[in-house]
């Protein structure tokens, strides 16, 4: 996601953290960098020029602050992350309930901006939650449109008020309105209304959409956008805007080569929220919207917070209990619970989009490990985490080169690869610590081009974290002590 800006952003830290003592020159041609960076991911002039003003004004008004930091680079990198996080929209909105009666969500958007697979994404995703949505077929224009939505209802068990067969024909208002009541007739606490779309804006296309909103009165309009647009995402919303009207925005395909610009502009253009994000083809692709873990991904430090979620969903609800327990009790998040883990990827399906997740993903040189991965990838990892012994699953610290040979060749692979395992591992495992002590972003962790974030930053809080039991720095005596 957003490859090309992180990579910028990874550059732009680099070459920051080598100045060491910060100078205004240096928050100029940082700024100026940044400026260039937004452009060429189209992001809005209007968003980019406010977005680069606000961290000049910020890190020159500090600059006698920064300037006493151990990290002066580190400071300025959390102005940026803040300000990212802003202009993301803050904080996630969630959706409205109705307060009596089912919660109308009409969606909205243009054709093949991907309306119709997030109705399924978005009943599934409610479902789950509790709630007991209804699928509405009134898109009634793009051919096999109905069709589509009566395959995905049946494919995630959820009911469909679906009574034209579309494909040109059938008054899409009068179904809108009929949908409604037989909601409320069974009872359904959600109803999701897919509508049509054109391949551009026209005004045949906003009269039907603004028909159908009038008639049903929803409670949330999402308007549902192609991410992969970019500025061209901005201009049709702002016709939607203008025309029909919208309560949030939902970002599709964030799994292609999406430039950030429509994600970064979305909320300062238009004034809506984004509610939630679609990053594949497949129905669980799907999620709220996260600024600050938006944030954190562009700025290369992956997303472990959503890695975790979804790992924990995989898994059956015993061991999701009880890695949670061990999350919250402080102990640390080991190679057994990985393995474990690795066993419910598998459910989860592709390896390159979790491991996409993980801090750095976004550095050139993790990005080509992470696209030579292969789904056998996860078969070659479970068998390297089988080949060690629990007392090196339980403290990989003990993985002496000895150690990590017997593995290698216990599991048919290379040392490079035990290695590299144990490496990333070991980055999931600090960030882990560091969501349990607030929630942030990793203190101490590695950052595109050798940063560390300081502990001090508002992204982080050492002092709740839970202090560790000092034990002996040499692993041998350690294992020993343990009775390993
Ligand atoms: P509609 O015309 O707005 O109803 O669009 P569809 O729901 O039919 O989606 C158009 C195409 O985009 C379909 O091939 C979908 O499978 C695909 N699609 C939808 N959402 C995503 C996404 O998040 N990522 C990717 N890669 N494809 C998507």
């Amino acid at each position: 996601m957003f490859d090309s800006l992180s990579s910028k952003f990874s550059d732009l830290f680099g070459t920051l953290r080598r100045k060491g003592r910060i100078t205004p020159e240096d928050i100029e041609s940082t700024c100026q960098e940044l400026h260039i960076a937004l452009l060429e991911a189209d992001v809005a002039l209007s968003v980019t020029e406010g977005f680069v003003e606000k961290i000049r004004s910020r890190s020159l008004e500090r600059l006698p602050e920064i300037r006493q930091s151990t990290n002066q680079s580190e400071e300025i990198y959390s102005i940026i992350n803040q300000e990212l996080i802003a202009i993301l929209g803050g904080q996630g909105r969630r959706i409205r309930y109705a307060k009596s009666g089912p919660t109308i969500i009409m969606l909205a958007g243009l054709q093949g901006s991907g309306k119709t697979t997030l109705a399924g994404k978005l009943a599934r995703f409610l479902k789950e939650d509790g709630n007991t949505p209804l699928l509405v077929a009134a898109d009634l224009q793009r051919p096999n449109a109905v069709t589509q939505l009566q395959v995905l209802a049946e494919s995630i068990s959820v009911p469909i008020f679906a009574p034209e067969a579309g494909n040109g024909i059938g008054d899409p208002v009068k179904v809108a309105k009929s949908a409604i009541i037989y909601a409320r007739e069974k009872v359904h606490n959600v109803v999701i209304v897919d509508t049509a779309g054109r391949l551009g804006i026209d005004s045949e296309l906003m009269q039907q959409a603004s028909s159908i909103r009038d008639a049903i009165n929803p409670h949330e309009i999402l308007f549902v956008v192609d991410a992969m647009m970019g500025q061209d995402a901005l201009t049709t919303s702002l016709a939607f805007l203008e025309g029909v009207g919208f309560d949030g925005v939902v970002l599709t395909k964030l799994d292609g080569d999406a430039k950030a610009g429509a994600a970064l502009s979305i909320v300062e253009v238009t004034g809506k929220p984004i509610l939630f994000t679609s990053s594949g083809e497949k129905l669980t692709d799907f999620d709220y919207f996260y600024p600050e873990r938006m944030a954190s991904r562009i700025l290369g430090l992956g997303d472990i917070a959503t890695l975790a979620e979804q790992a924990k969903r995989a898994l059956d609800g015993d061991s999701a209990k009880r890695l949670e327990e061990k999350f919250v009790s402080g102990q640390d998040f080991t190679l057994e619970d990985f393995l474990e883990q690795l066993g419910a990827m598998k459910k989860m399906g592709s390896m390159t989009k979790l491991l996409g997740m993980l801090p750095g993903a976004n550095s050139a040189a993790m990005k080509k490990q992470i696209d030579s991965i292969d789904d056998n990838e996860l078969v070659r990892t479970q068998a390297i985490v089988q080949s060690m012994t629990p007392g090196e699953r339980r403290d990989p610290k003990i993985l002496n080169g000895s150690r990590r040979a017997r593995i290698a060749l216990g599991s048919g692979r290379s040392v490079t690869e035990v290695n590299s395992l144990v490496d990333r591992f070991s980055a999931a495992q600090k960030a882990m610590k560091q969501m349990r002590s607030g929630g942030g972003l990793p203190a101490g962790m590695a950052l595109p081009g050798g940063m560390s974030l300081p502990t001090a930053t508002p992204m982080s809080s050492p002092k709740s974290a839970p202090k560790k039991k000092s034990r002996s720095g040499n692993p041998a005596k350690r294992a020993a002590q343990e009775g390993r």
